[in-house]
């Protein structure tokens, strides 16, 4: 989609455009069908690169220790335990810049997606920057989703990370899809960038040659000792609206309310529901920051009669 048709989407009347979003969410998906995902951090800290929204960032002093990369066991113990609570995706996220072929820790991380690969929920890691061989290699160990957000517009990027570029992340983002992996891909809203920059992002995303299989739109956590640690939340109206023409640019894809839940309320959850998101982060930890607790996620699906999809095979 272009950017003025994105605009003019995006400013119509709230209840027009989530009534616009909600006709293009049923011809596509089952409207009551909520994914639950559970996201795993398996190292933690200590990253070289210089995010201005991430507690793990090497650059800022936010109080995060550096953990070593999980042992298998113990990514298997919190596979199993998502699964038992009803996650059909199981994510797993690196501090890292990035991967490559050859070095230990990409072996390790291969031996850990098969085995969590035989659990039959869908499989997305987040490794930060792979190339080609790299996304082969994980697809061929079980990998279903790769996740490289973009997380701004290619005008605010450079605002919020020195180290590498946007046009990195695109590179990547070639080499996932070349390797037939699905993309996950979205950003993050609350940073400071302006609503065109949120309506690019969304622009570059629609725009791929293969549009993303998943979206997920992050509220800031903002995380004190980073740069961004004292931005305000954001408004809700706005998060909707942004939901509601993610949802329309880009139909097929799960659209995934992700960080920030804790910071919205259930009517507030509610309304990016109609709108048009279909998955959410489930358990109580994300990578390092809070989600609401899974029985009160539970609790709100029920009271709003949807209903958490079911896994397919076992
Ligand atoms: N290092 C890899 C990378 O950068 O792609 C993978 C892990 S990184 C933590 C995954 C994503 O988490 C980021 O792209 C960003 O969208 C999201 N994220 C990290 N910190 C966040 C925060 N404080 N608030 C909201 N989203 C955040
Ligand atoms: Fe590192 Fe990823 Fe955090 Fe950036 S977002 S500092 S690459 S862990």
């Amino acid at each position: 989609m272009k950017f003025g048709q994105l605009q003019a989407l995006y400013h119509q009347p709230l209840f027009d455009l989530i009534s616009k979003s909600r006709a293009v969410h049923l011809q596509h998906w089952r409207g009551e069908e909520v994914q639950r995902c559970s996201l795993l951090s398996i190292k933690t800290g200590g990253c070289s690169e210089d995010c201005a929204y991430c507690a793990q960032s090497a650059h800022y002093s936010t109080g995060l220790e550096r953990e070593e990369l999980l042992s298998l066991e113990e990514v298997m113990t919190a596979a199993h335990r998502a699964r038992s609570q009803g996650a059909t995706r199981f994510c797993m996220g690196a501090a890292w810049r990035g991967v490559r072929d050859g070095s230990e820790k990409f072996e390790r991380v291969l031996e850990i997606v098969r085995e969590v690969s035989q659990l039959g929920m869908e499989v997305c890691v987040t490794l930060g920057e792979i190339g080609s061989v790299e996304a082969r290699k994980l697809k061929a160990a079980g990998v279903t989703a790769y996740n490289h957000n973009l997380d701004t517009s290619p005008e605010f990027y450079p605002e919020i990370v020195s180290t590498h570029t946007f046009q990195d992340r695109l590179d990547t983002i070639a080499a996932v899809q070349e390797s037939g992996m699905s993309v996950c891909c979205g950003g993050i809203i609350g940073m400071g960038e302006t609503e065109a920059d949120r309506l690019r992002m969304l622009e570059v995303l629609s725009n791929l040659d293969r549009p993303p299989e998943s979206v997920p739109i992050n509220c800031l956590m903002p995380m004190p000792g980073t740069p961004l640690g004292d931005q305000p939340a954001v408004d809700i109206f706005e998060l909707v609206r942004l939901i509601a023409v993610t949802r329309i640019a880009l139909p097929k894809a799960r659209v995934r309310l992700a960080a920030g839940r804790t910071r919205l309320s259930r009517e507030g959850q509610a309304l990016c529901f109609f709108a048009g998101a279909n998955s959410i982060f489930y358990g109580d930890k994300l990578l390092t920051a809070k989600n609401p607790a899974a029985d009160l996620d539970v609790a709100l699906l029920r009271q709003l009669g949807l209903q958490p999809q079911r896994m397919t095979s076992s």
